[in-house]
Order: structure tokens, then sequence, then C-alpha cells
């Protein structure tokens, strides 16, 4: 429990920060309502800060980031976000990704009911602000899963599918929860945030030019 003690590190501060940070802008935008999301970011020696249950992410103090081992098990005593082993299946799944970002927003749930299986965002110019992303002449496919109140069962799922598009060297941004939101991540938190506002003005896009097709 030695590690417990060391929660206040000047590494976790920061990271708790930039977290409190993209939860003010990321609500101000209204992609977390009610206490809705959660956000992480792995410090250096692997341990990860995380939002606790319940918090509203408009609102974030750093008593409300607290810290989990690499399987998700809470090192503080607090309660992690329900949702904690997806967070932790992708720092495991991405050795260089060090911050995960979850939202409730509109246009990701719209997303999940108009489109099935995945969204294929192409010929975008904003797909450039995308790691790995240099031409708009890019195809990046975002999957829906469905909705599972079983986590673990969802981790597995969504681990299987990325594992799938590594083995095809096809890089992944985020993923669609259906009915749910979705989940984007990156090597910080600052990408990830720059992640989040990309793809959420995509499926927004995406879901207009439906409407107008459809009209
Ligand atoms: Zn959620």
């Amino acid at each position: 429990m030695e590690k417990a003690r060391t929660v206040q590190t000047d590494e976790f501060l920061v990271r708790a920060g930039e977290l409190i940070e993209a939860g003010h802008f990321i609500h101000s935008r209204g992609w977390v309502p009610a206490t809705s999301g959660n956000f992480s970011a792995r410090l250096r020696d692997g341990r990860i800060a995380i939002t606790v249950s319940g918090r509203h992410k408009g609102y974030l103090t750093p008593d409300d980031i607290m810290l989990v081992d690499a399987d998700g098990r809470a090192l503080d005593g607090k309660q992690p976000s329900a949702e904690t082993l997806l967070h932790t299946g992708l720092y495991r799944r991405y050795p260089d990704v060090n911050a995960v970002l979850h939202q409730h927003s509109p246009g990701s749930v719209l997303a999940s009911r108009l489109f099935q299986g995945e969204v294929v965002l192409e010929d975008h110019e904003l797909l450039k602000v995308l790691r790995g992303i240099d031409t708009h002449e890019s195809r990046v496919v975002v999957p829906i899963f469905p909705n599972d109140q079983d986590i673990a069962r969802l981790a597995l799922r969504v681990d299987e599918y990325l594992k799938s598009r590594a083995q095809a060297k096809d890089i992944c941004h985020g993923y669609i929860i259906a009915g749910h939101g979705f989940y984007t991540w990156g090597e910080s938190v600052a990408e990830a945030l720059r992640h989040v506002e990309a793809l959420e003005f995509l499926f927004d896009l995406e879901i207009r030019l439906l409407g107008v097709k459809k009209s």
C-alpha cells in the first residue's frame, strides 16, 4: 500500500490538471451530460489516473481523479469508473497511448443509430488532425459495438477487434458504443482531446450528409 500514499506526485497532479481542463471543454460542448463519460491518463510508472465513478466531468477537482493499476484495481480506496476496463484494455493494447477520453456525445449516439457496424470517414481535410494521417485521401473506419453492461465482455470484444486492425497495420483512432457514446485516445491528453473534437465534428457532418441525401 506504499504507493497509495504517494498519490499526490507532481506527475499525477499535472495529468489530473489536464483531465480537469479536458472535462471543462468537453462538458462545455455538451458531450458529457450529467455525470456521464470518463477520462484517464497513464503515468510513467504504468499507474493510471482516472476519473472517480459518478463525478460530473464538467466540474472535476483533483479529488475526483484517482489512481488504479494496469488491471484497473483502485490504489487509493476510491471507486473508479464502471468502464475502467475499457481504459486499461486500450493501454495494454497500445504501449504508446497515454490518454483515453470517453464521451456520451449526441453525435456518436446518433451515428450509432444511423450507420450499421461502422462509420467511414473519407475525403475530409480534418482527418489530418488524427494521429498518423497526412492526407484527406485517407479512409478512417470507426467501428460501432453493441452496448453491453458487462464491461469485461465488452472490453474483450473491443480488444479482439483492435488486435485485428493492428495486425492489418490499420490505425484505429476510436470506437463507438451503440446508443452510448465513443472512446478515443492519444499519446497525450492534448492529442486525445484533438481526436475527440475532430471525431465529433466528423460524426456530425456524416449525420447531416445522410439527412441531405435522404431528403
Ligand atoms: Zn460510458
